[in-house]
């Protein structure tokens, strides 16, 4: 029998019942996770061990970084964790948006034509598109075509619409997360039905994923499921909360290597990049993550399932099965939209007495509000939430390195906010 008393934290009698029962319900859901859990920590342990990880490699590097063993080992052992034949994972990619950028530049050339088929890629890979007002630079800038097909009623994928336009499509694109809009993430072994189907038809298609968030949530990767590149930030999932920037690109290594030449300079490629401060956080980072990313998950499922019995819409439900961390709770005023985003930031680690406000962001029509009290600037594995300031006043909530205080926020949340059943 626990001993554990929520009423110790200030929680109420009442809502520590409630805990409990959410708990119960999330239990075999729980379990399912847990599986994937050890199964990614076996892939990754395994990977340390047969490609010997010594000491050495966590060491850093100053200069052009010729011969930095650390930066070389890292990259073998996470395309080995994720089962692809190649990565480069930096340091210097700024963020996830980079990482993609860099991913798409690297590979597409004049006139070749790109194809989402997830719809309209993240807001912040708007302008490297040419969909925005990017001053230039753009892939539009460059001679490369853009087209996308919009997801089906259901949210998935509409793959007749896509064998119907296949024919001069170079790149097919497919975002894994819902990102900040009420979809389904797509599985991996979605995307390897879909890649088939394409390739089936056209072989010559390059398939990319924009990978964010998706990392560790089920036990294989979209690149061991016939997708050729994908793209990820090292300060979401695959960084275990611990790696403090960075992002990668894994896949074909034909196709790793030409990402390589664009990030640096053609010729010099992966051969340079420094890092002084060494890779122990990132091999840290890389060997927690499978646990971190349970963790998220489960304050995922937790967070749909406590949300569900109050009365609030949210997506997806907590029986769901999931490929990425967000959930989305539809707050449905203003108000309770500001009072839940406070409620996450009060309960933060860092900056818990900071009080988020809405703001303009590039990218979006409406404001934005933003709760993230973290100990990465930006880190969306630790427990966050994002909102656009608009009807129906959706809140995207995600990460979270440890369950109880996710469990401690979002009863923080619910206190205040109030069961929407009563009303
Ligand atoms: C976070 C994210 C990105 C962009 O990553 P940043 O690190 O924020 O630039 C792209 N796509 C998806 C689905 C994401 O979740």
């Amino acid at each position: 029998m626990s001993k554990f008393n929520w009423t110790d934290f200030g929680i109420d009698k009442k809502l520590s019942a409630i805990d409990r029962d959410v708990m119960s319900m999330c239990q075999e859901y729980f379990d399912i996770v847990e599986d994937i859990r050890d199964t990614n920590q076996l892939k990754v342990l395994n990977s340390f061990i047969e490609l010997e990880v010594g000491a050495q490699h966590l060491q850093g590097s100053t200069g052009y970084g010729y011969g930095d063993i650390g930066r070389d080992m890292f990259d073998k052992v996470f395309a080995k964790s994720i089962g692809a034949e190649d990565a480069l994972c930096r340091t210097q990619f700024m963020s996830g948006t980079h990482a993609i950028t860099v991913m798409l530049f690297g590979v597409l050339r004049q006139n070749m034509t790109m194809l989402s088929i997830t719809g309209t890629p993240y807001n912040t890979l708007r302008q490297s598109l040419g969909l925005g007002d990017a001053k230039g630079g753009s892939l539009h800038d460059y001679g490369i075509k853009y087209k996308q097909i919009e997801l089906d009623f259901n949210g998935n994928i509409d793959i007749d619409e896509v064998i119907r336009n296949i024919d001069d499509v170079d790149m097919v694109y497919i975002q894994r997360s819902r990102g900040y809009s009420i979809r389904n993430a797509v599985s991996p072994e979605e995307i390897g039905r879909i890649s088939s189907n394409i390739k089936d038809i056209n072989s010559s298609v390059i398939i990319a994923v924009d990978n964010c968030y998706g990392e560790f949530t089920s036990a294989s990767e979209p690149t061991e499921f016939g997708a050729d590149i994908m793209a990820g930030s090292f300060i979401k999932n695959p960084g275990g909360g611990i790696a403090e920037t960075g992002g990668y690109i894994a896949g074909k290594n034909s196709l790793v290597e030409l990402c390589a030449e664009r990030l640096t300079a053609p010729g010099v490629g992966r051969e340079i990049g420094s890092n002084i401060l060494g890779y122990r956080n990132m091999f840290l980072g890389l060997y927690m993550s499978p646990h971190i990313t349970c963790e998220a998950l489960k304050g995922s499922i937790y967070s749909s399932a406590l949300f569900e019995l109050a009365g609030y819409k949210v997506s997806p439900s907590f029986s769901d099965s999931r490929n990425d961390i967000i959930t989305s709770i539809e707050m449905g005023s203003e108000n309770k939209l500001m009072e839940f985003c406070k409620a996450i930031q009060s309960t933060s680690p860092i900056d818990s007495y900071a009080v988020p406000v809405p703001g303009e962001m590039p990218g979006y029509e409406t404001d934005v509000i933003m709760a993230s009290g973290s100990f990465t600037n930006g880190s969306s594995i630790e427990l966050s939430c994002d909102a656009p300031v608009a009807p129906p006043y959706n809140v995207y909530v995600q990460g979270g390195l440890n369950l109880v205080s996710t469990r401690y926020a979002l009863l923080k949340a619910l206190s205040i906010l109030g069961n929407n059943n009563d009303c």
